[in-house]
């Protein structure tokens, strides 16, 4: 089995041809993590998530989706999963990369209430961080050993990696390893424990070679799955029975 711990089939990228996405996800055994990202996304992640077994919904306010009245969305997201079930909050985090993005004072009390909101739902947490790694570390660190994270598509450094492993967290592959020039993101995977990897799309996002600056889908998977065990010298098979059982213990998908 495949699970793709990072989709957003749901979004209106696909709204043409999902089911034809859908269709090839079910040829090759995926199951599907939907991450919302707004109000509007995670109600789209969660429907969606019904229409199968093989689907999850994690639900979250992305930072670049943060403004000055971040405590009306917390309560609004509040509401969310106490009326909704979901497997896992995110994608949230800090996101410095845009000169005009929200400001630093929106988006870290965003994401510390968010996490805040994990710990007392007892979820784990997908996290989105873009040129924000110290205040991603300070953030976080407080709840190391009590909210289990999923460093989505990692682009940080093996050292760092081996920090938020130390905190008991996940490190998310994405379609980027597959990218001739992304030397760290190839250490990384060279290096860390197998038991703490995760593998992703990010679709209709970081589409992985050889479909590199066309739309990305969750099927597309299999070319990560393939630069990985090309990296860690196993089969694909292993590679994709590793991350598989590494992601249902870290949403607990006891059901497995
Ligand atoms: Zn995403």
């Amino acid at each position: 089995m495949i699970f793709d711990t990072h989709s957003h089939l749901f979004s209106e990228e696909f709204d043409n041809d999902r089911e034809e996405c859908l269709q090839r996800c079910k040829e090759l055994g995926m199951k599907l993590m939907l991450v919302g990202y707004s109000h509007s996304g995670n109600e789209k992640a969660y429907n969606m998530a019904q229409l199968s077994n093989n689907f999850y919904c994690s639900a979250g306010i992305h930072p670049d989706q943060a403004r000055k009245n971040y405590l009306e969305d917390v309560l609004r997201l509040e509401e969310f999963l106490k009326t909704h079930k979901v497997e896992a909050l995110g994608e949230i985090g800090l996101d410095y990369h845009y000169d005009d993005g929200p400001a630093k004072e929106y988006q870290i009390p965003l994401f510390k209430l968010q996490m805040d909101l994990a710990l007392k739902y007892k979820l784990p947490v997908i996290i989105h961080t873009r040129d924000a790694w110290q205040d991603t570390l300070n953030v976080l660190s407080p709840y190391a050993g009590k909210v289990v994270c999923i460093m989505h598509c990692y682009s940080g450094s093996l050292e760092m990696a081996k920090e938020f492993i130390k905190m008991g967290f996940y490190i998310a592959i994405g379609g980027a390893v597959t990218f001739k020039n992304s030397k760290e993101i190839k250490r990384v995977c060279a290096n860390i424990d197998l038991d703490r990897m995760l593998i992703e799309t990010d679709c209709p996002y970081i589409t992985p070679t050889p479909y590199r600056g066309k739309r990305n889908e969750s099927s597309y998977i299999i070319y990560t799955i393939d630069e990985i065990a090309k990296i860690r010298g196993l089969s694909q098979l292993e590679i994709e029975n590793i991350t598989y059982n590494n992601a249902c213990k870290a949403f607990n998908l006891t059901e497995e």
